[in-house]
């Protein structure tokens, strides 16, 4: 059930005939984990805070650096040097005070996978394919849905994945992007990828039937293009057989 101040602060949600009261109750009881607090994190969990996801667990150990504030929308001048997912869930508590804000700062590595159990989703926001990998592996063997997203320059992908695939192993091709760091980001796309990754999460979290389908989206030119990806990995193939 939804209380009264819920009903007031999510009512152009529930007045949207796609979402509505039931889709809101389902948001409300909801848990996922955000792996990165970069361009993507910081835009994709403020998104998810304001939309009403009941629980939100966000795991990153950098600090905020200078460099990050072009594009980082949660973090201020004030946050240089402290911890990213400590600086963000304050910065969310302000932002909605009836969800459960967890900050886990620490890097999402093979020995501390399992703070993606139990979640219903996973928002992939990470800048590196090693991390991705990690979790692609671990999402299929725990049957846990995730969306990759990536962007670098101008352009950027999202991709919903199921546990049966296609997974990350599927498009390693498309996937293999430049770091930001070394080729640079306009600050629009991270925030035109976020918008594309939390619109398939509140789809996804409200149980909507979703498709496969890799997104690429260059905003300069601009051109938003859907490929299909074919279960092509061998662990697909297990998977299908
Ligand atoms: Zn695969």
């Amino acid at each position: 059930m939804l209380n009264v101040k819920e009903l007031e602060k999510y009512s152009r949600q529930t007045i949207f005939d796609k979402i509505g009261s039931q889709g809101q109750i389902k948001l409300k009881y909801k848990k996922v984990a955000i792996v990165g607090l970069g361009a993507l994190g910081t835009t994709t969990s403020q998104l998810l805070a304001r939309a009403g996801v009941g629980h939100i667990k966000m795991i990153d150990s950098d600090l905020v650096e200078e460099s990050n504030l072009q594009r980082q929308t949660l973090f201020t001048e004030k946050d240089i040097g402290r911890s990213k997912s400590l600086a963000a869930k304050k910065k969310l508590e302000l932002i909605n005070s009836t969800i459960k804000i967890e900050a886990i700062n620490e890097h999402l590595e093979k020995n501390n996978l399992s703070y993606l159990k139990g979640t219903d989703l996973v928002l992939d926001c990470t800048d590196n394919l090693d991390t991705r990998l990690l979790i692609n592996d671990f999402c299929k063997k725990e049957k846990i849905l995730w969306i990759y997203s990536a962007c670098v320059k101008t352009s950027g992908y999202v991709m919903p994945i199921f546990p049966e695939g296609p997974c990350l192993r599927c498009f390693l091709k498309e996937a293999k992007l430049d770091s930001a760091c070394t080729i640079g980001v306009i600050n629009t796309i991270p925030i035109s990828i976020s918008a594309l990754q939390v619109t398939l999460a509140i789809k996804i979290l409200t149980e909507k039937k979703i498709k496969p389908e890799l997104f690429y989206y260059n905003i300069w030119t601009p051109e938003l293009k859907k490929l299909k990806i074919n279960h092509s990995c061998d662990l697909c193939h297990k998977t299908q057989a």
